[in-house]
């Protein structure tokens, strides 16, 4: 039971033991009142070259000195100028133009009112609204990205709020069956984009799809004029082995949804980088093609700066090897560990891996989650399985003994 005032995310106070308090932060552990833990989740995926990376935090500092929050309709700072030209040098070819907000939920609804606002555009003459969604996709907790996620237990209760999508089904083998509903969908000329989270889908149970696919699916937007959403939020700043999860495809969507790596993890920010035709649809002396959304936050001078600090690590080369050295380290580990009786469908993309606990059926809510965060916490790992998926997503800048007591824990719950 957990009791105070402070409402914890996804969790249930009725039955989950009290947290322990986290002190300080550094690399790849959390140090906390009941000693310390591995962050093998990456803080929920959102911290990539190590918590209170030196270079980020001075930047950080550095901005504090000078700047906090600025309006950003009517001025412009610095730190948001120049992290919006190095999002275009580093993003894939023809995404020219960024649009800041502060959560990956905000840079997927940002992106889905841009879909939105281009085929409004009075010239184009069809107003579609239709937006096709993967199965078991997950774009966020609001009410518009739940809308274009998976429907379950989490969001059931909002079920009359949502508003209606189409669906494709998660691809397997070619993904020939995924294609074909996609093609039949966009034949009929109503849908506005497809929204994808480019070869791996997070919250659905890491669940991994063939490049090939993502490649195909982009041919047939093109082929029906449909826009395609790429939601990097995850798989970006080189959580799949490349930079973009959509270089492996050789691909650029219309729109990207950048956020979690973005600042490498220490500030909230996001991006929503368009492509110049959906920029050139709000782009009109008609003050009623204006793109009409901001928050209070928007491009935080201070997030910002973090990020232009993650972006010049980003750009300085160098960053492959280290991805390759995560990727190698999670191979062998994950290789050990799928011999062993009680574990199936080893997978890995880049820096992720993952693995499923041959248990009965029972969705996330199944008794072995709690069971298996509570094992982990005492062997100091924290991990957080996705119903019987257990999954490794650790800060770049893991050990090799890191891993070992990782993976160590693990084999150690079957
Ligand atoms: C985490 C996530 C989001 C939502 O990001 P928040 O910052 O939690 O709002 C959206 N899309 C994907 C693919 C994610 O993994």
């Amino acid at each position: 039971m957990i009791d105070g005032p402070v409402w914890h995310p996804f969790t249930q106070h009725a039955t989950e033991p009290a947290p322990p308090v986290v002190h300080r932060t550094g690399g790849a552990y959390l140090h906390t009142d009941r000693g310390r833990l591995i962050d093998a989740v990456s803080s929920w995926w959102v911290v990539t070259h190590g918590h209170r990376h030196p270079p980020i935090m001075d930047a950080i500092r550095d901005a504090a000195d000078r700047l906090d929050q600025v309006i950003f309709a009517g001025l412009t700072h610095e730190p948001a100028e120049r992290l919006a030209a190095a999002l275009v040098r580093l993003a894939p070819e023809g995404l020219s133009r960024v649009f800041y907000s502060d959560s990956g939920s905000t840079a997927v609804e940002v992106a889905l009112k841009m879909a939105l606002g281009y085929w409004r555009a009075a010239d184009r003459g069809e107003a579609r609204h239709r937006i096709v969604v993967m199965d078991h996709s997950y774009h966020g907790d609001t009410i518009g990205t739940m809308s274009v996620g998976e429907r379950g237990v989490f969001n059931a209760a909002y079920g009359p709020l949502m508003f209606d999508v189409d669906s494709i089904p998660f691809p397997q083998g070619d993904g020939g069956a995924t294609l074909d509903a996609f093609r039949a969908l966009a034949q009929g000329g109503q849908i506005a984009a497809l929204i994808v989270e480019p070869l791996i889908l997070g919250s659905g149970g890491m669940l991994m799809y063939d490049p090939g696919v993502l490649a195909g699916l982009r041919q047939i937007c093109n082929d029906h004029g449909v826009l395609m959403i790429a939601d990097e939020v995850m798989t970006g700043w080189g959580r799949t082995g490349r930079l973009w999860a959509c270089d492996h495809a050789g691909i650029a969507p219309d729109i990207l949804c950048t956020s979690k790596g973005l600042t490498g993890g220490a500030v909230p920010l996001a991006a929503t980088l368009a492509c110049e035709k959906v920029y050139q649809a709000h782009y009109s002396t008609d003050r009623a093609r204006t793109f009409f959304h901001s928050s209070s936050y928007t491009a935080n001078p201070i997030a910002c700066a973090a990020a232009v600090a993650n972006v010049a690590i980003w750009e300085a080369a160098g960053m492959q090897p280290v991805l390759d050295r995560v990727a190698a380290m999670q191979a062998q580990r994950l290789a050990v560990v799928a011999a062993r009786p009680g574990w199936e469908n080893p997978r890995q993309l880049g820096t992720i891996a993952a693995i499923d606990l041959t248990a009965a059926a029972g969705g996330y809510l199944a008794q072995e989650g709690p069971a298996m965060r509570a094992h982990f916490l005492d062997r100091g790992v924290l991990l957080r399985p996705l119903g019987n998926t257990v999954y490794v997503m650790p800060p770049y800048c893991v050990t090799d003994d890191d891993m070992d007591e990782i993976w160590g824990a693990i084999a150690s719950y079957r």
